[in-house]
């Protein structure tokens, strides 16, 4: 089964109303392949997503950067799965490493966070990756196959998930994982897939890289088999971002 390229831009927590107008207007006249080749989804913050929604070309979606784990209600503060759908908001990043380590989000909880936003009919980035720390004891597989096993756990069916290996020691560094560092826990990851979930899942689920993806570095690294695309912060906030989705083609 075709994997579609897949690039997601995360703004994180950054931008005034005239840096996000900025933003989609670079976007908006930007020369980015059809949607037969790429799939493009940026996530602005919370409080821009409607007029980002609005004002942006149809070809590329909006993703939020977070909702809460279950149903809305007494929880200050939060934002539910099903205020995201009833706004249209197609999809949302789950999981991402900064949640995990500054918010003490678990994989369990993560994990609970997918099914509950698939069973709103939401689409997920679920973020995972190894610290640096983790990475030099050799145990990156073990940390992304618990973290993938956490979600898999939960979920029923990976038909609306994009996975994204997101090394931390690789986000907003500028240290970016090589090629075939990438691939190797990509191959990783399918080979999980299959032993795990099926050999149809392993197919179909698009792995997504990120971690100091640039204009630079983002041909070599699509250049290999199993990266399906990105998943990209810092340069998302730039015209770069537009060759970044060219790298698709
Ligand atoms: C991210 O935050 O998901 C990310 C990959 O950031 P950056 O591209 O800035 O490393």
């Amino acid at each position: 089964m075709g994997r579609k390229f897949f690039v997601g831009g995360n703004w994180k927590c950054n931008g005034t109303v005239d840096d996000v107008k900025k933003i989609v207007a670079t976007l908006n006249a930007g020369d980015i392949p059809s949607t037969d080749v790429v799939e493009v989804v940026v996530s602005p913050p919370f409080v821009f997503l409607t007029t980002v929604k609005s004002e942006l070309r149809s070809e590329i979606q909006v993703a939020a950067q977070n909702c809460w784990v279950k149903k809305g209600g007494a929880f200050t503060g939060e934002v539910s799965a099903e205020m995201l759908a009833n706004l249209g908001v197609p999809w949302v990043i789950l999981g991402h490493s900064e949640r995990r380590a500054l918010l003490g989000e678990t994989n369990e909880f993560v994990g609970e966070k997918v099914a509950y936003a698939l069973s709103q009919g939401l689409k997920v980035i679920a973020c995972v990756g190894e610290t640096l720390e983790q990475r030099e004891a050799g145990t990156t597989m073990e940390v992304v196959a618990a973290q993938t096993q956490a979600i898999a756990d939960k979920i029923s069916s990976w038909d609306n998930v994009v996975l994204a290996y997101e090394p931390v020691w690789a986000i907003g560094t500028g240290k970016v994982a090589s090629p075939a560092q990438a691939q190797e826990v990509h191959a990783g990851l399918r080979k999980w897939f299959a032993e795990k979930v099926s050999a149809d899942v392993s197919a179909s689920t698009r792995i997504i890289y990120g971690g100091s993806v640039s204009g630079s570095n983002c041909k070599e690294l699509a250049g290999q088999t199993d990266v399906d695309g990105f998943l990209v912060g810092g340069a998302s906030l730039k015209p770069e971002f537009i060759d970044i989705i060219k790298a698709a083609e």
